[in-house]
C-alpha cells in the first residue's frame, strides 16, 4: 500500500498547478498527510478554523487533484491534531481480529490463472506457499520476462492466503512503492511507522524487486525488513525479471537471501496455453469467438501475455462497437491489420513516434517530453511511450531517456495504462490505430 505521505507528495504539484498561488499557499501548503484508512486519505489541518474552510470550500479540488496525481479513487477526510493522534493506529501482532490487507487486487486469483508447461512449476510453488505460508518455501522467488503472469501470481497468493487466514496481515507492494515509502519516511521522519507497517506482516508480497537495486537506503531497509520477517517465520514472496544472481547493483547479502527458499521461473507460454488463456477470458466475458480466431491471435503474440490480452481486448471492443454478435478469424485479421509485424519494427524510431504523436494531438514535441501533467499532454505522452514499446525494440530505460529523462518505472506504468485503456476507451484505441497508421504509411511513402 502506498503511504499517505507519498500520495500527498504526488498531489502537491497538481494542486499548485490547479489553484491560484494565494489559495494554494494559504490553505493547502501546510496540510499534513496522516494515513490511509481503506479508501480514505486522512489529512490534518492546522487548526479548527482551517478545518472548517477546507471541508467547506477545498474538499472537492483536493480530492480531484489527489486522485488525478495518483490515478486513484480516494475519498479525502480532514481532521485536526487531536484526532490525528488517535488516527495513526498501526496494526500489531497478537490482535487476532481482521488482519490488514494492503494492496492486493481481488481480480487476480488462482482461478483465472491458466497453467501450462511454461508456468507449471511457478504456479505449483505459489500454491504450496499459499497453502502453507512460511513452511513450504521461504522466500519464494519468481522470475521471468515481462507480461508472463508474475504480478498475477503474486496477487493470487495474497487473495488465497487472505481467504484462508483473514486474521493475517498481508501486504502487496511494488518495489517502487517500497522505495517511495522509504524516501517519504526519511523526509518526514516517520521511519518508526514504516517499520511497523512492514515488520508486523505475516505475508509480504514484493513485485519487481529489480527496481530497488542501487538505492542504498532502500536496499538497507529492505534487507532489515527481510531479516525481521524471515527470522520471525513470516512468508515473503518476491518477483523479478531476473534470477537473483543476475540482479544488477543489489548487495550480495540480499541476493544470497533470495536464494534461501525456492526460485521458480516463468517462460513464455506455448501456443496451446495462449489459446487456453484467451478461451478462459472469452468464457468469462461471455464472448462468442471462434477457435480459429483465438488461434490466429495466439499465433501473433508469442512472448507476452499482456500484449496478447491487449489484442484480445481490442478485438472485443471493436466487435462491441460494430455490434457484432460473433467474432471469426476474418474480423480479427481486419482489426489486427494495423499492427506492425516484428519485421517492421526496426523502421519506426522513438524520434518519429514522438513527432507523429505530437502532430496528431496538435502539441509540440517539447510539451510531449515535458513533465506537465495536464491530460492534453499527458495522454499523448503515454500513448507515444506505449507506441515506442510496441512498435520498436527500445527498452523501458531508453524510452524514459527519450522522453526527457523519465524513470523507467514511469514508462512501464504509462505503457500498462495505455494497454489497458485500448480495450476500454474507443478514443484511445482509435488514436493508437491512427498514429500507427500514419507511422507505417509515412514509411511506405519514403
Ligand atoms: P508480469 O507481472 O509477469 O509482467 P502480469 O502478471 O502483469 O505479468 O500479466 C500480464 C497480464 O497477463 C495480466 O492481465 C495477467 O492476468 C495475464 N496473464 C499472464 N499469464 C497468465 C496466465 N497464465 N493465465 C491467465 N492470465 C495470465
Ligand atoms: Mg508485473
Amino acid at each position: 500500500m502506498v503511504s499517505a505521505q507519498v500520495i500527498w507528495a504526488k498531489a502537491l504539484p497538481v494542486l499548485q498547478e490547479e489553484m491560484t498561488p494565494t489559495s494554494y499557499t494559504t490553505w493547502v501548503k501546510d496540510i499534513m498527510p496522516i494515513s490511509v484508512e481503506g479508501n480514505t486519505l486522512i489529512l490534518m489541518a492546522q487548526n479548527e478554523m482551517y478545518l472548517t474552510t477546507l471541508r467547506q470550500f477545498y474538499s472537492a479540488i483536493v480530492t480531484d487533484c489527489v486522485n488525478k496525481a495518483n490515478n486513484s479513487n480516494y475519498t479525502v477526510s480532514f481532521i485536526v491534531k487531536e484526532e490525528a493522534e488517535a488516527a495513526v493506529s498501526v496494526p500489531t501482532h497478537g490482535e487476532r481480529g481482521a488482519g490488514v490487507f494492503f494492496g492486493v487486487q481481488s481480480k487476480y486469483t488462482f482461478d483465472t490463472f491458466v497453467t501450462g508447461e511454461s508456468n507449471r512449476f511457478a504456479h505449483a510453488a505459489a500454491v504450496a506457499v499459499a497453502d502453507n505460508p512460511a513452511s513450504a518455501y521461504n522466500p519464494l522467488y519468481i522470475y521471468g520476462g515481462s507480461g508472463l503472469g508474475k504480478t498475477h501470481i503474486l496477487h493470487a497468493i495474497g487473495n488465497y492466503v487472505h481467504e484462508m487466514h483473514p486474521e493475517f496481515n498481508i501486504c502487496f507492494v511494488s518495489s517502487e512503492d517500497f522505495t517511495n515509502d522509504v524516501i517519504a519516511a526519511i523526509k518526514y521522519d516517520t521511519r518508526e511507522e514504516l517499520r511497523k507497517k512492514y515488520r508486523n506482516l505475516d505475508l509480504l508480497l514484493v513485485d519487481d524487486i529489480q527496481f530497488i537495486g542501487g538505492k542504498e537506503a532502500t536496499e538497507m531497509e529492505f534487507f532489515n525488513t527481510f531479516n525481521a520477517l524471515h527470522g520471525a517465520n513470516k512468508q515473503i514472496v518476491i518477483t523479478s525479471d531476473q534470477r537473483p544472481n543476475d540482479l544488477p547493483f543489489l548487495q550480495e547479502r540480499l541476493r544470497t537471501r533470495f536464494s534461501w527458499g525456492i526460485t521458480a521461473d516463468i517462460k513464455p507460454p506455448e501456443v496451446e496455453t495462449r489459446v487456453a488463456i484467451l478461451k478462459s477470458k472469452a468464457e468469462r466475458d461471455n464472448v462468442d469467438i471462434s477457435n480459429d480466431a483465438l488461434l490466429f491471435m495466439a499465433e501473433q503474440f508469442s512472448a507476452n501475455v499482456r500484449e496478447l490480452e491487449s489484442c484480445y481486448n481490442r478485438v472485443v471492443l471493436y466487435a462491441d462497437f460494430s455490434k457484432r454478435g460473433s467474432i471469426d478469424r476474418g474480423f480479427v485479421e481486419l482489426v489486427l491489420k494495423d499492427y506492425v509485424s516484428s519485421e517492421g519494427k526496426h523502421m519506426v524510431t522513438p524520434e518519429l513516434i514522438k513527432q507523429v504523436t505530437a502532430d496528431y494531438f496538435d502539441i509540440t514535441v517539447e510539451e510531449l517530453v515535458s513533465t506537465r501533467r495536464e491530460k492534453r499532454v499527458s495522454t499523448p505522452r503515454h500513448i507515444a511511450m506505449y507506441l515506442c514499446r510496441t512498435l520498436t525494440d527500445t527498452s523501458y530505460p531508453d524510452i524514459g531517456r527519450a522522453f526527457g529523462g523519465k524513470h523507467y518505472s514511469t514508462v512501464m506504468y504509462a505503457c500498462d495504462q495505455v494497454a489497458g485503456e485500448i480495450g476500454q476507451k474507443i478514443d484511445i484505441a482509435t488514436a493508437v490505430d491512427d498514429i500507427t497508421n500514419r507511422l507505417t504509411n509515412d514509411l511506405t511513402i519514403k
